[in-house]
């Protein structure tokens, strides 16, 4: 048994777990991160910041870094069937998720933390804090920061059951292809929206979503076919779908959900990311959500680090209803996006054509949250 007593263990090295490790280094908790592949898994893939996102990599001081490897989307535009219902300057950011996760590991090592690869969770005793792996190492910690995911097995400690992730209904596409284009593009058709954004000067990033209940596996390394793809997507345009048939692979994969929770922690295991709220991807704001979480949790932990239960509460008691607010906006706007009643979709091209022009107040509430003004 490998005795890190004092130590924060961290289970997942993705966003909300590196984010964490990058809060507790930087002011000297140690913390041991612990990852189950070899690297770290971006899996080729583009994500998009918004500024709640941002604000958070501010105040983490990583902003210089992220500048550098990130591309300010000149515009966002909306189009319904080809016809441009939407035009703003929303200041995102977007970058390959490969370079997010440099960016913050690169922060964790060299502030002092500690990463273990390979170390596949397998059990954990919730009582006294021991973690089990597949590989047979075992260890003793000072608290369990869950961020293992959509798939988490900390999750089913801390509810007491096992349960399956649920498909919600919508699978995907995505891929890279080579273009200069430099701003983001989001294109309606019924049940079906496609996203484009440049993650570098030279390359465009696409997710494909479909209402449909052919659900792919639940992994994003599943290889598709172009044809395939094709297919599922068939309801936009032939110049779209020519653009994203310029991809050397593309990648399916279904889109999973949890139901929500009503904590985020269970003694001695807080759940932070999608290990407590996996949403849909439609407002672009999992990874957003997971750097929020991340922040508060890291924040609560260093001002409260000997009384950890104080941390928890005051964790949960800010996120909470944060958290399923969002949930519920991400899978609103899955149905706004994939509207099929002609009067409808009218009806939601016209809101979004005056929304161009004013300020969105739903977005806003999002986009304008300062972790800071609840700490
Ligand atoms: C199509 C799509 C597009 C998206 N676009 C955006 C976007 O533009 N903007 C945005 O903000 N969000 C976006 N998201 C959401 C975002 O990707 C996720 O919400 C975010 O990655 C969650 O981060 P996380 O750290 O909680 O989990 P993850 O990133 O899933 O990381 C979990 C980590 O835990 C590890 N792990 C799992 N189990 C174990 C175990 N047993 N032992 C050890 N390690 C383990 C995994 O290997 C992984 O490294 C998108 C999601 C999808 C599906």
């Amino acid at each position: 048994m490998h005795q890190y007593q004092n130590h924060i263990g961290i289970v997942g090295a993705g966003i909300s777990g590196l984010a964490l490790g990058c809060m507790l280094a930087k002011n000297n908790i140690p913390s041991i991160l612990f990852e189950k592949h070899s690297k770290l898994g971006s899996h080729g893939a583009g994500i998009s910041l918004s500024p709640n996102g941002l604000r958070v990599l501010e105040h983490m001081n990583l902003m210089n870094n992220i500048h550098n490897h990130s591309v300010q989307t000149s515009r966002t535009r909306i189009y319904s069937d080809s016809r441009c219902v939407y035009s703003a300057d929303p200041l995102l950011r977007t970058m390959s998720r490969e370079n997010l996760y440099k960016i913050l590991l690169e922060e964790y090592l060299s502030s002092g933390g500690e990463i273990l690869f390979n170390h596949d969770l397998k059990g954990i005793d919730n009582n006294k804090s021991k973690l089990f792996f597949n590989n047979g190492s075992k260890f003793i910690i000072r608290h369990i920061a869950a961020c293992d995911g959509i798939k988490s097995l900390c999750r089913e400690v801390v509810l007491k059951k096992n349960s399956d992730p649920i498909y919600s209904g919508y699978s995907a596409w995505r891929g890279l292809v080579a273009s200069d284009q430099d701003h983001a593009s989001i294109y309606l058709s019924k049940r079906s929206h496609i996203v484009t954004y440049p993650i570098d000067k030279n390359t465009l990033s696409f997710v494909g979503v479909v209402k449909t209940n052919k659900a792919y596996k639940q992994q994003w390394m599943s290889r598709g076919s172009i044809k395939e793809m094709r297919e599922d997507l068939s309801m936009h345009p032939n110049e779209i779908l020519n653009t994203l048939s310029k991809a050397n692979e593309v990648h399916k994969w279904g889109i999973y959900q949890r139901p929500q929770l009503k904590n985020l922690f269970n003694n001695n295991i807080t759940l932070l990311g999608d290990a407590a709220h996996p949403i849909v991807p439609f407002l672009g704001q999992g990874g957003c959500m997971a750097l929020e979480d991340s922040f508060v949790f890291g924040k609560l932990l260093i001002a409260n680090i000997n009384d950890l239960q104080k941390a928890q509460s005051l964790y949960e008691k800010i996120r909470i209803n944060r958290i399923n607010k969002i949930k519920q906006m991400s899978e609103f706007q899955g149905r706004l996006y994939h509207l099929s009643n002609p009067l409808l979709v009218k009806g939601r091209n016209f809101l979004m054509n005056l929304s161009s022009s004013t300020t969105d107040k739903r977005l806003d509430r999002i986009w304008s949250y300062d972790p800071l003004d609840y700490l």
